[in-house]
């Protein structure tokens, strides 16, 4: 079974070490082979920094890789409206395959005026819009931003708008639940689910959890399978799915074809 994982970095996380674009592909390039991984989505940054490329640079790097694809992270507070024109130009051309919002990062809801350039671009090019959902791997970031509930206003405003909530909003599972099964244009990546400590109790609430979710929303789900490499360990994360013991048809759908639907792959 050919897997798609739509939620991977190639930032550098360890701000005191080097970074190195060319041996994090590396990296990248060794994971997707060990786990089955055709195609990796690399969602860039927010922010470009010494350790977090640009989609610029994203793009020279990936150039002759066909199977990693791109998904540029949008900022109000970092990307100026000649990025966003960059941006479309990309989308345009195939080159990249989806936006990314990063609320609770920056303080604003997905219901920011500062977004719905996103959004209409991403209706009119067909392309979904990722959202920073749930805990942040930043302390000065705030929570109540990145609330998985705030997805279902922009969810009912735009309902041509495609949108995945990354993280399932984890911890607020619950919430996301009813954010899917309300709207038929909500997509959900279980990506950085073990990003944090995690023990065999954490786990199993997680199992029951999605478990939960996947009974409670409508067939087919919404769901992709997603690591949030490198700041997540895939190995839980693939043993999460085993755990879940899902139908093939499910399990398809969760590892591969909603993601190649969604994203034109
Ligand atoms: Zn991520």
């Amino acid at each position: 079974m050919g897997i798609i994982d739509c939620h991977v970095h190639l930032n550098g996380y360890r701000e005191s070490e080097p970074f190195n674009i060319g041996s994090e592909l590396k990296k990248l390039l060794r994971y997707m082979n060990i786990c089955n991984v055709e195609v990796a989505v690399v969602l860039s940054s927010y922010k470009v920094t010494s350790h977090r490329p640009s989609v610029e640079g994203l793009l020279k790097t990936l150039e002759k890789y066909e199977n990693i694809k791109i998904v540029a992270g949008f900022s109000i507070e970092n990307h100026s409206f000649s990025d966003f024109l960059k941006f479309r130009g990309w989308l345009q051309k195939g080159k990249l395959i989806g936006l990314k919002i990063y609320c609770g990062y920056e303080p604003h809801y997905p219901s920011d005026k500062g977004y719905q350039k996103v959004y209409d671009l991403c209706v009119e090019l067909n392309v979904p819009v990722m959202v920073h959902c749930g805990d942040t791997y930043a302390s000065d970031a705030k929570l109540k931003y990145s609330h998985p509930i705030n997805v279902d206003e922009i969810a009912t405003d735009n309902p041509e708008l495609k949108i995945v909530i990354c993280h399932l909003g984890n911890p607020w599972i619950l919430d996301c639940q009813e954010v899917l099964y309300k709207n038929k244009n909500v997509y959900a990546d279980i990506s950085g689910l073990f990003s944090g400590p995690s023990d065999r109790y954490y786990e199993q609430r997680l199992v029951l959890k999605i478990r939960e979710l996947l009974s409670y929303t409508s067939k087919p789900h919404h769901l992709m399978f997603g690591t949030d490499w490198p700041i997540s360990d895939a190995k839980p994360c693939f043993r999460l799915v085993e755990k879940l013991n899902l139908s093939k048809r499910d399990l398809d759908l969760l590892m591969y074809d909603n993601a190649q639907k969604l994203f034109s792959l």
